[in-house]
């Protein structure tokens, strides 16, 4: 039998903290478990290099978000050596490698039309000169009108989309974000619905919150997922 064991892959904007490797640590176990029994084992992760938060703090610091991916990436790979993590591969998102496996399951899913184009409409500063992720556009809720953040109100709980907040700004500069129609590819969930259905039904050795929750997403019906951002960085 092979095992396959996917760890989690830290992001690479800072260090890692106690509670992260905590959380990395089970992995290792169940890696080390099934070697002894002399299974063959496959245990992989790497570090997470791509997103918005690290292209701000490259801003931020003038450099290029290679340099903070660099410095955080080494970081990990030090910390995990002297642990003795027992990796057989530990990689990282920006490698070329990483890139085309991406891109060739993008292109998979494109010829199966599974991927479809929309145009949306998301906040732009005009200030920063770029689209801004949910949670960088602050305003006021328009349920109980609390500062509120773009992608939810932690007063009441709502989710929200950032269009729908009152005096919204932008959380770089300040400014006013306009709304602005930018084209992104979609992933084609509903597709899959009578299928996932199935396969949950036929759900062999699954814990039952992993049943509960993945039935109770398949009973609210699922929702079109945006497979694409406006980002020069990933
Ligand atoms: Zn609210
Ligand atoms: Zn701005």
């Amino acid at each position: 039998m092979s095992i396959f064991i996917g760890g989690a892959w830290p992001y690479a904007n800072g260090s890692l903290h106690l509670g992260r490797v905590a959380s990395l640590l089970p992995g290792d176990v169940i890696a080390r478990y099934f070697r002894l029994k002399g299974e063959e084992v496959l245990y992989v992760s790497g570090s997470d290099c791509h997103g918005t938060p690290i292209s701000i703090q490259a801003n931020k610091e003038g450099v290029s978000p290679k340099v903070i991916t660099d410095r955080y990436h080494n970081e990990f790979v030090d910390c995990f050596h002297k642990m003795g993590f027992s990796y057989d591969l530990y990689t990282r998102t920006d490698h070329p490698f990483h890139h085309e496996v991406v891109q060739e399951i993008f292109n998979q899913l494109l010829d199966h039309g599974v991927l479809y184009k929309k145009a949306v409409e998301q906040t732009y500063c005009n200030d920063c000169d770029r689209f801004l992720p949910d949670r960088y556009v602050e305003g006021n809720c328009p349920h109980c009108d609390s500062a509120a953040r773009g992608d939810q109100c932690d007063v009441c709980s709502a989710l929200l989309d950032p269009l729908e907040l009152h005096n919204r700004s932008c959380k770089l500069c300040n400014g006013s974000p306009l709304s602005r129609l930018s084209d992104h590819y979609f992933l084609s969930l509903l597709k899959f619905q009578n299928k996932l259905e199935n396969f949950v039904d036929q759900a062999d050795g699954w814990r039952e919150n992993a049943i509960g929750l993945s039935r109770r997403y398949l009973r609210e019906g699922l929702q079109d997922r945006a497979a694409t951002r406006d980002l020069d960085w990933g």
